[in-house]
Parts: C-alpha cells; structure tokens; sequence
C-alpha cells in the first residue's frame, strides 16, 4: 500500500483525498488544514484523519474540541507520498519541510516555479517521473492542452499550436475574488504560462498561448489552432480524439451549446461534485482549413487534474507502468480507459 498525505484540503485537496480513498494499492494517511470548519467536519464524518498545517493550527482546532491528530510534521513521518494542495505560491515555503521529512511530493500547476523534477501529464511523459523525489502535476489548462495535442501529434504531427484560453474567474466557493463585470486579459503581453508549461512536457512543440479571464466559475473554454504535418480530414482529428485517453466529444447538435450543458452532463451523469475529469473537445467544432486544424475544447478547472495526481503518485513510488496506472486510475474514477 502507498501511504499517502495531502496537504491542504480545498478545490483540489479534497478530490485528490477522495480519489486516493478509491484505489486498492493506496492509503490515505491523512490530510492538513489551517483551522476547523465545515470542510474538516466533513472530512470527519468520512474517516479521513485531520492533521493541523502548524503549531499555531493545532492550537486553534484544540480550542475548539475538533478531532485532530497532530501537526504536518507528524503526518509526513506516516506517508511514502504528499501530495502539496496548499493555496499557490506556497510551494517554496513547503518543500524545505517535505525534504526534512525525506518524503516524495506531488505538487500541483500553481505552487510555484523549478519546484520539481518534472512537469507531469500522465499520458504524455509517466516514464520522466518515476521514481522521482518531487514532480509537479501541470496546471488544469496545461493538462488539458498537453492530452489534446500530445494525442494529434502522436498520429497526424504536430507543426505548431496557438491557442486562445478564456479562464473562469475563481472557483465556485471563492466569493471574495472577481471580476464580476470584466474581462480581464491574463496577461495582456503574450504568452501566457500555459505555452511555455506545455512545451516542459511536449518538449519540441512550436505553441503559443494568450488568456483572459470571464466573469465565471465553471471551466475554462480554449480555441486551440494546431497546424498540421500530414494531410487530414476532419474525420481523421475526430477519431484520434476518439481513441484517445482521458478526452470526451461532445456535439453542439445534441444540445451543447456552452460549457453549462457539459456541466448537466456531469450532474447527470452522477459524478461526484459534477467532475469532468476529461478534457471535452466539440466534435463539430473540429475543422480542417489549409493544413490547420481548428477545434474547441472546455477544461474542468476543479477535477481535470485528479486522475494526474494519482498517477503521479504511482510514478514517483514506483513500480507501475504508465498503462498500468492510468488503467487502475480510470476504472477507480469511472473513466472510460482507452490505451495510450
Ligand atoms: P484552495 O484555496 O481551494 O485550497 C488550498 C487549501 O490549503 C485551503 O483549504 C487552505 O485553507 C489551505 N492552506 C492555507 N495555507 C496552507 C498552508 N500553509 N499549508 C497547507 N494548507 C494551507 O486552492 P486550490 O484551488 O485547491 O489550489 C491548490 C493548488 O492547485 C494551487 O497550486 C493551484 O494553482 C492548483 N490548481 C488549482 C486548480 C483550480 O482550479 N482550483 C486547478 C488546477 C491546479
């Protein structure tokens, strides 16, 4: 079994905490947060054991008569792997305490940068991370990028890639942040990070990103352009993404009209928190004009990253191939798992 900590227990903390609880081969040992709140009595009624981030943390969830174990630093001498879910930027305040423990991390998009040995995307680079001290999972957009155009270039060629991103604004449970009446270019100089993030994992692309930020909190929607090596048909793009991992196709036709109905379809179909772990590329929006191929694709901010972390965590423990992982990964997550 693979011990397992999580390190802070929002958006994706507490997903990666529920998708670890779902695989055989894995034991969640614990997870930390700074203070007492819904989250952690929810976390309580699970099972899961709660950990305080510091002294001070501990302090305060003591007061308050809550359930706690200990600190961050007793939580990481029972784990093999952490998985670092702390809010972004943290990344450098944290890693020197992961390295005293002489645990294995796994941290997410936006902790910080030259955290890690590797940027990871599961099927686009597992073999780099294993048995790795420390990889960093690609940010939401990147992953999403990465599985599309990794899967187009493995069969028709990738020449080059732009892509236009429109980011949700915050997370749904995030009141405090905007805008509410804006588009907001992020950044207005070019590219954003999301280009030089891809080209870390897909290392020869010719890609250039820009973004801006919707007054939203449900997913983020890419017009991705990607020239083409070979000749190609729209049918030909359609049937590669098709087969490929981790992507589901949807059509305008039946009634996807915007990232709202991709949102029902997950409602609908039961997943838990509405996740849509795959990326989602329109089939009719695929098109092919003068060698390029045009499409649109929506990224759920929230959950596209789950099945990455815990791919991630089998790659840096060892001992599992690239097929084997993501296999047990999409079965656990109700994916349907289609070979790389
Ligand atoms: P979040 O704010 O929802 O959750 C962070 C949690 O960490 C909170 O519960 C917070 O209380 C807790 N925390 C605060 N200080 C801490 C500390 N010092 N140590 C440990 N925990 C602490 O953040 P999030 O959205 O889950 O983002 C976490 C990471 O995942 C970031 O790097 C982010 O860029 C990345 N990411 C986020 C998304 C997304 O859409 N939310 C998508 C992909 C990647």
């Amino acid at each position: 079994m693979i011990r397992v900590g999580i390190n802070g227990f929002g958006t994706i903390g507490r997903r990666v905490a529920d998708a670890v609880k779902k695989q055989n081969d894995m034991e969640l040992a614990g997870v930390t947060k700074t203070r007492p709140d819904y989250k952690s009595m929810v976390a309580e009624r699970k099972g899961i054991p709660m950990y305080a981030v510091d002294m001070k943390s501990l302090e305060t969830f003591r007061a308050t008569g809550a359930n706690v174990k200990g600190t961050l630093n007793d939580l990481l001498q029972r784990v093999d792997v952490i998985v670092d879910a702390a809010p972004e930027g943290t990344g450098p305040l944290n890693k020197p305490i992961y390295q005293q423990a002489s645990v294995r991390v796994i941290y997410q998009g936006g902790a910080g940068d030259n955290l890690a040995e590797a940027l990871f995307v599961a099927q686009c680079n597992f073999e780099e991370a294993v048995g790795k001290h420390s990889v960093q999972v690609a940010s939401c957009n990147t992953t999403g990028l990465c599985r599309t155009i990794d899967a187009i270039d493995k069969s028709v060629g990738v020449t080059k890639a732009r892509a236009v991103l429109a980011r949700r604004a915050t997370d749904p449970d995030d009141v405090k942040k905007g805008p509410i009446d804006a588009v907001v270019l992020d950044p207005a100089t070019l590219p954003s990070h999301h280009g030089p993030d891809v080209k870390a994992v897909l290392k020869n692309l010719n890609i250039v990103t820009m973004a801006f930020k919707v007054p939203t909190t449900h997913m983020h929607l890419h017009s991705l352009i990607l020239g083409l090596k070979k000749q190609a048909t729209n049918e030909n793009i359609v049937s590669v993404l098709e087969r490929a991992p981790r992507i589901q196709l949807v059509d305008g036709k039946s009634g996807f009209k915007s990232t709202a109905a991709i949102m029902d379809l997950a409602r609908e179909m039961g997943r838990p928190r509405n996740d849509i772990y795959e990326a989602t590329v329109w089939r009719d929006s695929v098109s092919v004009v003068d060698g390029e191929a045009y499409l649109f694709m929506a990224v759920h901010q929230e959950s596209i990253v789950v099945p990455e972390n815990i791919d991630a965590i089998r790659a840096v423990y060892g001992g599992y191939s690239r097929e084997e992982s993501m296999k047990l990964t999409d079965a656990s997550l109700g994916i349907e798992h289609r070979q790389n």
